[in-house]
Order: C-alpha cells, then sequence, then structure tokens
C-alpha cells in the first residue's frame, strides 16, 4: 500500500514527486511521458533562473533531479483508478495493479481538435499538433497555423524560421495571445493575419494540398497546425465523481483538494492559479497538493 501515487510526470506531477519524497511518504510518479507538455516548448523564456532554455532540456534536468533524489518514477500510462471500499484506491497500469491511500490528478491537457472534414484523414500527413516537432518539415513550403492563443503565436512564429509564408487564421477580430507576442507576430512580414475566419475542410490527395474557409474562399497550403487550446482529460474524473467545471477542469480548492477525499489535483488539469496554465503555477499546485496529502497521511484519519 502506497501512501501517495501521482499520476502525470508534467511540472505539476514531478514537483509533487519531490515534495513527497522530502516529506519521506511512500509514494511514485507514474507517467507515460516524463516532461509533459514542455517537452513540446521550443524555448521557455518565463521560468526564473532557466532563461532561454528549451523545453526538453528543462524537463531533462526537472526528472533528473527527481531520480537523484530517490524518487520512485514509474515509466507507464494508467488504465484504469477504481475506489476500494476503505476509500483507498486501486491503480491499474499496463503491467500492475498498485494500492494506494491518496492521489494526485496530475494528468495536464490535450490539445483541442478542429472536428472538421480533413482532419484524421491528413494527421501527420500535413495536419500537425506540435509545431517544435514538425515545423523543420515544412521548410520554403507556405502553411496555417488555426488559433490566436499564446501557443499560436508562439507557433507562426517559430514556423517562418522554415517556411515561406504563414498565415494565421483565427475567429475572433483580434489575437488573444501576451501582448508582446503580437508585436512580434505583426513585424514579422512572413506572417499573414487572416482574422474573422475559421477552416471548415483540409484537403489533399496523398498530402495536404488546401484548407478551405468558412466563406469558402481556399488557401493553397501544404500543411496546417493546430493551435486551439488544450482540454483536459475526463477519463478517470467522471467514472470517480470528481468534480469539475463547465470546461472539465477539476475544481479544486487552495490546499488543492477535490470533493472526494484522498483525491488532489495540481497543474494544467485544474482550475486554480487563476486559469494561468504554466510551467510555474503547475509546479507550486504540485508542491501544495504533496503537502495537502503529507498532513493528511500523517494526521492518520
Ligand atoms: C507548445 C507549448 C509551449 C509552452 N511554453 C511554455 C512556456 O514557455 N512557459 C510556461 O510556463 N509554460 C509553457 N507552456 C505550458 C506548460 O507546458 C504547461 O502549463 C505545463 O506543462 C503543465 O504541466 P502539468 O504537469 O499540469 O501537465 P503536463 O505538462 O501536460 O503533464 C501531464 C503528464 O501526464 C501524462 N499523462 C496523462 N494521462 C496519463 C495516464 N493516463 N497515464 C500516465 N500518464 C499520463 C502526460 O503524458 C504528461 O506527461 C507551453 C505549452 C505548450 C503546449
Amino acid at each position: 500500500m502506497y501512501d501517495l501515487i501521482i499520476i502525470g510526470g508534467g511540472p505539476a506531477g514531478i514537483t509533487a514527486g519531490i515534495y513527497a519524497h522530502r516529506y519521506k511518504l511512500n509514494c511514485a510518479v507514474i507517467s507515460d511521458v516524463y516532461g509533459g507538455l514542455v517537452n513540446t516548448a521550443h524555448l521557455v523564456d518565463n521560468y526564473p533562473g532557466m532563461p532561454e532554455m528549451s523545453g526538453m532540456d528543462m524537463m531533462k534536468a526537472w526528472k533528473d533531479h527527481a531520480e537523484k533524489m530517490g524518487v520512485q518514477l514509474k515509466q507507464t500510462s494508467v488504465k484504469d483508478i477504481s475506489k476500494n471500499e476503505d476509500n483507498t484506491f486501486k491503480i491499474t497500469t499496463g503491467n500492475e495493479e498498485i494500492q494506494t491511500k491518496c492521489i494526485i490528478l496530475a494528468l495536464g491537457t490535450q490539445q483541442k481538435k478542429l472536428n472538421i472534414p480533413g482532419e484524421d484523414q491528413f494527421s501527420g500527413k500535413g495536419v500537425s499538433y506540435c509545431y517544435t516537432c514538425d515545423a523543420p518539415l515544412f521548410s520554403g513550403r507556405d502553411v496555417v497555423v488555426a488559433g490566436c492563443s499564446n501557443s499560436a503565436a508562439y507557433a507562426a512564429l517559430l514556423l517562418t524560421e522554415y517556411a515561406n509564408k504563414v498565415y494565421l487564421v483565427f475567429e475572433k477580430e483580434t489575437m488573444d495571445a501576451d501582448p508582446s507576442k503580437v508585436d512580434e507576430v505583426n513585424a514579422n512580414d512572413k506572417i499573414e493575419l487572416v482574422p474573422s475566419k475559421t477552416v471548415k475542410e483540409i484537403k489533399g490527395d496523398m498530402m495536404v494540398s488546401s484548407v478551405v474557409l468558412n466563406d469558402d474562399s481556399e488557401l493553397k497550403v501544404d500543411g496546417i497546425f493546430v493551435e486551439m487550446g488544450k482540454v483536459p482529460s475526463t477519463v478517470f474524473t467522471q467514472k470517480l465523481g470528481v468534480e469539475m467545471d463547465a470546461q472539465h477542469f477539476i475544481k479544486v480548492n487552495d490546499k488543492q483538494e477535490t470533493n472526494i477525499e484522498n483525491i488532489y489535483a495540481a497543474g494544467d488539469i485544474t482550475t486554480s492559479s487563476g486559469g494561468l496554465r504554466q510551467i510555474i503555477t503547475a509546479s507550486s499546485e504540485g508542491a501544495i497538493a504533496a503537502f495537502t496529502a503529507f498532513k493528511k497521511i500523517r494526521s492518520g484519519q
């Protein structure tokens, strides 16, 4: 019987693991991938003390830190969580069943899809959800970025290092990104803003050859990067009865407690930190969740 199982190995989960280990809890962090979404960040430039670091390098340093301290990391996917009669939990992974007193859900989010014709058909054939992974494949090509957030701005700016032309298509009249990023986008000659429009279809033969907009105009492009925001994973939360908001983010209090006893949540999957979903807030929530779990376990209730 573990004291605590942390599910998710992004900034929230790794930090929770480090704190729980220092509290001498019998604990493990389970994640299919370590580093989480930060692995896809080309450059992180807002984490204090680590200027201009690639997301991948940053998360390798975090994982190395946890491993060096002796935090138990289990690299596998969680398939199921069920509640036992005595208020403990059974966690099923691909290869074992684990019993634990407490859980921290730090599962993060996934990219929202456009859900339009051609999207699934051309996924990996011109449709991409990871600009840091795929931008170099579009050297000298024309591409679309769908979205208007910070991620969309970052995607468009990075793509200009490779692509010939980048269309930034978004439904709103103006972008939602940080003002400094909007300035950078506006100053870049390779980016053409296409506001007040949506992409309604992706066309091609073997690979993407164009996208159709909602006014039936067509942009001849070789790729489309989908940056429509993120959705939290609801696989376990619904089954366990964990309370969520209308967008399915887990509701927590300022101790990272959910409505279910002994289940805590941290990071992008929660409603915490005023909706600021960043490395620093995910990490902070992970630390608080581990602290709350520690106090609960020490109290012996
Ligand atoms: C392209 C991009 C650039 C970004 N740049 C910045 C930046 O510069 N600065 C900044 O502060 N933030 C940035 N962010 C945001 C930052 O990445 C997130 O806020 C942060 O990663 C959230 O951490 P998390 O631990 O909550 O979740 P995540 O990082 O999403 O980690 C969750 C982990 O849980 C794992 N998981 C999910 N389900 C299961 C399961 N069933 N079994 C096992 N494991 C599971 C996932 O695989 C993942 O590894 C960026 C995000 C993106 C996408």
